[in-house]
């Protein structure tokens, strides 16, 4: 080996190389490679021991490896200038390789007062009788080794110890490495997310805006941000981020990870959220703000205007507010704030807008307000809700509040409806509190009187205040009484004597209707009862809202059985309106009640629609023609008189009883007459009157 060595020859000494122009050559082109190369010869001692080596020959390279200069080392020895490298064992090595022949690889440090300068990568052959040694100078890669351990270090560190999330992404989407920070955030151990799925920690509402970027990614993006990325927690809590990622690609642009950063921005979204709750909520009572209502009012308005429906507005004020305040202090006073807000939303429901418009005044947007009652009858339970005792600071207060309301025109804005709301408002408070004004005059008035109607009708229930009038029907042939009907009413304290028109809407309205039905048939029974005299039939109008009611027939038959009066004196008229609205179980009723001998009789015929169909439908057995035809035909209306001759005849032909209501005039009587109508009712014969008749003029 030692004989193909690239110093070619023999050279046991440097002088060898000294002349000749081809040998300077040669050593010249020798300095100028960065190969190291170094020859020496074995010195030995008496017994032919290596002792040392001798430097025989070194050449540029070989020099800068020693760190010296040629004249210094040349002729000297290994062990002589660096006695260090017996006991380190370099000796040992070359010694090896001249005694074994054997090629000796090796790793050279070399060192400096700092410490390692350089390493060098060497082999070293037995030469002659001693070695050559060729070698690269490594240090610069050593170095760059270094400086690479070092940055990846530092990165590892700065990475480590940022605040914000970071995770090395594989291409298929593995997680393959997470930073403390990003565990921290996620809540998570870095072994149970290493190795799991990147998507499985992003909220499923964001995963598809995630997919996207990445695919831009691959695409050859240098970089996506995401903001408002959500993440979610071990313990499924969202934490918002700000995300940023970039594509790390191989030589040949493929990608080989995606490195993303989390920013933790949740603290961020709450402030932001926060801060547009606040901006519509009133952060005492947890109810929206005076802005949010301002807008839900644009909005319930234009809905109105579109369906045909309109917005109520209810301005609400708790009376005495101050004084809670000034004597009790402002903690009590925002405990009673707080109540009576939940006590006005409890009371308005979940379709009512409720909000705190400032101070002690709360404002409610009531979306498709069909008339003012339902605004009346929403103000009476948001009043009896807050008109209950609460214990503020071990005092007992129970709260009043005052209320103006209005309800939308097609005309109105929001501006003219709060305005008028508070205007309202204004009138409750300075007409005594603790009541509900509405802001219409018109509106407030007939709503008052609704009240009061409601009111005594309650009371005159329980006080005996209605009576019943008795209206004869006629024979219109011979004028004699062939039965009556029973017509309601009502002995107002203050106003006098009421006729139907002026309360029965309410009592329908409000179910009174119903124990008033029974007491006028109770009353019509024990004069029936006591009157066995009385000559035909008794008529009594019974309403939809009472027929509605399952137990409506039943009761009606017990009733009579009560006071033992035969069905077959009896006749009820329903009104063709009512009739309509008929369900089959009630038709069911009737027919029984029928059957048992009760007449049923369709009342103001005419007035309503399907008039033909209604009498094919009900079981009826007679009808009365609404006294608008008997007032037609004083105009001598060609139309009119037809239909009631029509109409008689219809009558006649299906078997049923036929009144005329409301005849005036002899010639009403004279027309019916001719047309065919037998029977009729009228103030030509009789007004209704307490006593029922036997006879007219009696
Ligand atoms: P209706 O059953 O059609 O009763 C006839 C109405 O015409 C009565 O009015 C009667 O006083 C009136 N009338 C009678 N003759 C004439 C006349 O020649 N000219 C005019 N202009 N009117 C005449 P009233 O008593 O005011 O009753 C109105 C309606 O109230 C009744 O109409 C009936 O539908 C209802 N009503 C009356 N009493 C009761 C009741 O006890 N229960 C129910 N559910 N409804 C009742
Ligand atoms: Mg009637
Ligand atoms: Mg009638």
């Amino acid at each position: 080996m030692d004989t193909s060595s690239p110093a070619t020859g023999q050279p046991d000494a440097g002088s060898e190389f000294a002349g000749g122009d081809p040998q300077q050559l040669f050593r010249e082109s020798l300095d100028q490679i960065d190969t190291i190369m170094i020859i020496t010869r074995s010195r030995r001692d008496a017994s032919g021991e290596i002792v040392d080596f001798d430097y025989v020959y070194l050449n540029a390279a070989g020099l800068r490896m020693m760190g010296r200069a040629a004249e210094e080392i040349l002729g000297r020895g290994l062990v002589e200038m660096f006695p260090s490298h017996v006991p380190d064992g370099w000796f040992d090595v070359y010694k090896r390789a001249v005694e074994s022949g054997e090629k000796q690889h090796v790793f050279i440090p070399t060192f400096d007062e700092n410490g390692v300068r350089g390493s060098f990568e060497v082999d070293v052959w037995k030469f002659g009788d001693g070695y050559v040694m060729f070698g690269r100078d490594m240090s610069e890669q050593l170095e760059r080794q270094r400086a690479l351990e070092e940055s990846e270090r530092r990165f590892r560190s700065t990475v480590e110890s940022a605040t914000v999330g970071i995770a090395l992404v594989s291409p298929e989407g593995t997680v393959e490495s997470a930073n403390p920070a990003l565990c921290h955030m996620l809540g998570r151990d870095v072994d149970s997310l290493v190795g799991s799925r990147y998507d499985l920690q992003i909220s499923p509402e964001d995963r598809d805006r995630v997919d996207q970027q990445v695919e831009a990614l691959r695409g050859g993006a240098d970089r996506i941000m995401l903001s408002d990325l959500r993440l979610v927690r071990v313990d499924g809590q969202t934490v918002w981020t700000r995300c940023a990622a970039i594509a790390l690609r191989g030589p040949d642009g493929e990608v080989q990870h995606f490195m993303t950063q989390f920013e933790d921005m949740t603290a961020e979204h709450r402030a932001r959220e926060e801060l547009v709750y606040r901006a519509f909520n009133d952060p005492l009572t947890g109810l929206r703000n005076r802005s949010w209502i301002a807008d839900i009012l644009e909005t319930e308005l234009r809905a109105a205007k579109r369906s045909g429906t309109g917005v109520g507005v209810l301005f609400l004020d708790l009376d005495n507010f101050k004084v809670v305040n000034e004597s009790l202090g402002h903690e009590a006073g925002d405990e009673l704030l707080a109540i009576v807000a939940d006590r006005v939303a409890g009371a308005a429901g979940v379709d009512v807008h409720v909000g705190r418009s400032g101070g002690d005044e709360f404002v409610a947007v009531v979306p498709g307000v069909a008339e003012p009652r339902a605004l009346e009858l929403l103000a009476d339970r948001i009043m009896i809700a807050i008109n209950q005792e609460v214990s503020l600071q071990g005092h007992r207060v129970v709260p009043t509040a005052s209320l103006g309301m209005t309800v939308s025109t097609a005309r109105s804005t929001s501006a003219t409806l709060l305005r008028d709301a508070d205007a309202a408002l204004y009138r409750a408070k300075s007409e005594g509190r603790a009541r509900w004004v509405f802001s219409d005059l018109r509106m407030h008035e007939r709503a008052m009187a609704r009240l009061t109607v409601e009111d005594g009708l309650r009371r005159a229930l329980v006080e005996d205040g209605f009576e019943v009038h008795y209206q004869p029907v006629i024979s219109l042939r011979d004028r004699t009484v062939v039965g009556h009907e029973a017509l309601v009413r009502w002995r107002d304290p203050v106003r006098g004597l009421q006729l139907p028109g002026t309360f029965l809407q309410v009592a329908e309205e409000t179910g009174l209707i119903v124990p008033l039905g029974e007491l006028v048939l109770q009353k019509v029974c024990a004069l029936l009862r006591d009157r066995p005299d009385l000559p035909g039939r008794m008529s009594v109008n019974v309403s939809a809202v009472q027929l509605a009611r399952p137990e409506w027939a039943h009761r009606f038959a017990a009733t009579l059985d009560e006071y033992g009066v035969p069905p077959d004196r009896l006749i009820v008229e329903i009104t063709e309106t009512a009739a309509l609205t008929v369900l089959d179980s009630t038709r069911a009723d009737l027919a029984r009640l029928r059957d048992s001998g009760v007449g049923l009789y369709l009342d103001d015929f005419g007035t309503g629609y399907s008039s033909v169909a209604v009498l094919r439908d009900l079981p009826v057995t007679g009808l009365k023609l609404d006294a608008s035809f008997v007032r037609a035909l004083d105009r001598r209306d060609q139309a009119s008189s037809a239909l009631v001759t029509g109409m008689a005849g219809l009558v006649a032909g299906l078997g049923l009883a036929a009144v005329a209501e409301g005849i005036e005039t002899a010639d009403e009587e004279e027309t019916l007459l001719v047309s065919g109508w037998g029977l009729g009712q009228g103030y030509l014969y009789a007004r209704p009157g307490p006593e029922p008749l036997t006879e007219l003029g009696s």
